[in-house]
């Protein structure tokens, strides 16, 4: 791969028909921004099925899944007892309309295994879970103000697309055409890891807060971990305050333990909120927490929140499988797996001599293409993602599907076994001569 040229000389030229046919239907040939290759460049894979570590593109083309459907496939694609139930739950029917077992079993998994959660909701994408925690913490305190921190995402909520840069309080302005002032308005940014920050928006709006949300350890600017006690910082300056501490675990919960975060980091928040792996693949996503909060939403509050498939039985059927999986045994082999790629990723780049840090959250990581620490977003934003563009070409081209920006966590599954592994191992050296070898221009 020495000497490598932007585009990236292979072609795949089923996916680049599917391409060009979405594109010609759908907005930039996609349904959800980031899997359009953007940020890299080249012909985004379609895929076709996938197999344990595995994907199968529409070229007939087999990669080691690092992806993992942007986190959710914590037991690899396809596993039998996933499928088995999801089998069953769709031969007794689609969507009621009613309650159902499978909800409530959902439910009780969920309540059982993180101890903050007393009662829960379910929802069918974290947008909707971090939407709705939001009207609840505004309706439940009376306060129209929330704060969010910048790079951390959570889902394109209007209040929420707002990361207006660095600086203390500052107000947002919507980071995207279609939000309103009025609607990013009450949203303040505040730089990530910066407790001073947060104690200062609650000195310069006394009263008018509702709550804090923040993701448990942040994957969506890379993963950045948490300082030492900045998450119970948070949780007990909003006590102080009247707000409510709203942790998403969207992408760390039942991942980066049994318990998520939660099980890692110990703070309990008011509010939490889930989606990905509880989902098993399929769109389930929940809000939950303290009972007394909760009893504010509607039919029993008065805050409203509903939805057509909330709850659906083939979703609840996926994730109740998949989370009755999840033992200690099985987060012990993610969190094996994870750390021999992470030694992998390393030993590469270091032979290279490339710049590089790997940070990581329990079994989330990412590689950020700079020598210094990343804290918030600014720091991760200084770091060289030219050199990310070679990285993933090589990559993909020795069949390894990496997330395709420099600014997400890749994330691991039960199923890396040893051949996936030897793969990526493969896989490596050439990669991280192309990220020595890029230069700012090639990408240009
Ligand atoms: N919160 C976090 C932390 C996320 O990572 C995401 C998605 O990646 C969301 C919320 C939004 O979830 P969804 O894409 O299911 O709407």
């Amino acid at each position: 791969m020495a000497g490598v040229s932007y585009p990236y000389p292979y072609e795949a030229p089923v996916s680049q028909n599917l391409f060009d046919r979405a594109s010609l239907v759908t907005p930039g040939g996609v349904n959800s921004p980031v899997r359009a290759f953007r940020a890299v460049g080249g012909t985004p894979r379609f895929m076709v099925s996938g197999t344990g570590p595995y994907l199968t593109d529409a070229d007939g083309r087999e990669y080691v899944d690092l992806v993992c459907s942007w986190g959710p496939m914590i037991l690899g694609h396809s596993h039998p007892a996933v499928i088995e139930a999801v089998q069953a739950a769709v031969s007794r029917g689609t969507s009621f309309g009613t309650p159902g077992e499978g909800e409530v079993a959902l439910a009780e998994e969920i309540v059982a295994r993180i101890e903050p959660v007393e009662q829960v909701r379910l929802v069918s994408s974290g947008t909707e879970a971090t939407m709705s925690a939001i009207r609840l913490a505004r309706g439940f305190t009376g306060r129209a103000k929330i704060v969010k921190f910048a790079g951390c995402y959570h889902g394109h909520v209007d209040a929420l697309l707002a990361s207006a840069g660095s600086g203390l309080a500052t107000f947002a302005l919507p980071d995207t055409p279609g939000v309103t002032g009025a609607q990013a308005g009450d949203t303040i940014v505040l730089p990530y890891n910066d407790l001073e920050a947060v104690r200062a928006a609650f000195a310069a709006h006394p009263g008018e807060i509702a709550c804090v949300i923040t993701e448990a350890a942040p994957g969506n600017m890379g993963v950045v971990t948490p300082g030492e006690g900045f998450n119970q910082g948070l949780a007990d300056l909003c006590r102080a305050n009247g707000a409510l501490y709203i942790s998403d675990e969207v992408m760390t919960g039942f991942r980066t333990s049994r318990a998520g975060w939660f099980g890692v980091d110990g703070v309990t928040p008011d509010l939490m909120t889930f989606g990905k792996v509880m989902g098993g693949g399929f769109p389930a996503a929940a809000f939950g927490g303290r009972a007394d909060v909760m009893g504010h939403l509607a039919p029993v509050g008065p805050v409203y929140q509903a939805g057509t498939l909330s709850g659906n039985p083939i979703a609840t059927a996926a994730g109740l499988a998949q989370l009755r999986l999840l033992d200690a045994a099985a987060y012990e082999k993610v969190d094996a797996v994870s750390a021999e790629i992470q030694g992998l990723v390393t030993a590469a780049l270091r032979k290279e001599g490339v710049a590089h840090r790997l940070q990581t959250a329990s079994n989330m990581f990412s590689v950020f293409f700079t020598e210094d620490e990343v804290r918030n977003y600014d720091d991760a934003k200084k770091q060289e993602s030219f050199r990310f563009t070679g990285f993933f070409h090589s990559m993909l081209a020795q069949g390894v599907y990496l997330p395709p920006s420099s600014f997400e966590s890749w994330f691991v599954s039960t199923a890396h076994d040893e051949r996936a592994i030897e793969r990526i191992a493969a896989a490596l050296p050439a990669a991280a001569r192309a990220a020595a070898e890029a230069t700012p221009e090639a990408t240009a």
